[in-house]
């Protein structure tokens, strides 16, 4: 296998199914999207890959990923290898499926929970009435159970006049500025507002799915398929890297990053 030129990361979309249904969902997540489940022997084979290239760290993303049965399975597999965070909207890990991620849990995985608002108007806006309270209990249950915490914002015309008072809110929450990630309100899947991103100007995350090879987890749409075939890991690395060293052969640069 090739080294690759960065540390780079990998994103894995589990499943697509989600319990909300966000007016900007990138993803166009919801309850009534179909599953489509990458699966755990792809991801420990991706893990497996992404570790033997020098990649730096996998995020799972889902939609939700814990409305996965086999989702704990799959992150304690990944952070034994590699340091690991998964996404989630903090909703639904109480009872069986909180145990279940307690029982995993250690130094190399982070639960990142997305959070809007340090009110609920503002976060609901666009996750949906109620979410706000239930996202927060949810943090709180993972702090309670010692679980490392960090919290993802989207930045709208909902909250941008509110960014101070979120950071307030999470250090008063305890957790601390290096653990908050703000991302700007991107113009994909259900967002019809917001950054125009593509493969020129977004830095390369490599980002699998069931369906493939792409350029950044912000969008899994035709345009951003950098391979169909999701193994070897390292065929789409190379794409990617070509495509980087075509861009800086005419001067073009990427200048758009996230977490
Ligand atoms: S933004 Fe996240 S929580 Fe909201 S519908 Fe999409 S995947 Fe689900």
């Amino acid at each position: 296998m090739t080294e690759t030129n960065f540390p780079w990361k990998l994103w894995l979309y589990t499943n697509y199914d989600c319990n909300l249904r966000c007016s900007y969902c990138l993803a166009k997540s919801s309850p009534n999207a179909p599953r489509r489940a990458l699966g755990l022997e792809n991801v420990k084979r991706l893990v497996d890959e992404a570790v033997a290239l020098g990649f730096s760290e996998v995020f799972f993303t889902g939609g939700e990923p814990f409305v996965l049965a086999d989702i704990y399975e799959m992150l304690a597999y990944s952070s034994a290898r590699i340091k690991t965070t998964v996404l989630a909207n903090g909703m639904i890990l109480r009872g069986a499926r909180l145990e279940k991620l307690i029982a995993i849990k250690n130094p190399n995985l982070t639960a990142q929970i997305s959070l809007d608002g340090d009110i609920a108007e503002v976060h609901d806006a666009y996750r949906g009435k109620g979410s706000w309270e239930k996202t927060v209990e949810g943090i709180r249950l993972l702090q309670e159970h010692g679980f490392d915490v960090a919290l993802s914002t989207t930045e709208t015309p909902a909250n941008c006049e509110r960014l101070n008072l979120i950071c307030e809110f999470h250090r008063a929450l305890g957790i601390p500025d290096e653990n908050h990630f703000v991302r700007p309100l991107a113009k994909r899947g259900y967002s019809k507002t917001g950054l125009e991103l593509n493969m020129g100007n977004v830095v390369p995350e490599i980002t699998v799915n069931v369906d493939g090879v792409f350029w950044h987890p912000l969008s899994t749409d035709a345009d951003m398929q950098v391979s169909k075939k999701i193994f070897p890991l390292a065929t789409a690395v190379e794409n990617v890297q070509r495509h980087l060293d075509a861009m800086a052969a005419t001067g073009q640069v990427p200048q758009f990053t996230f977490k």
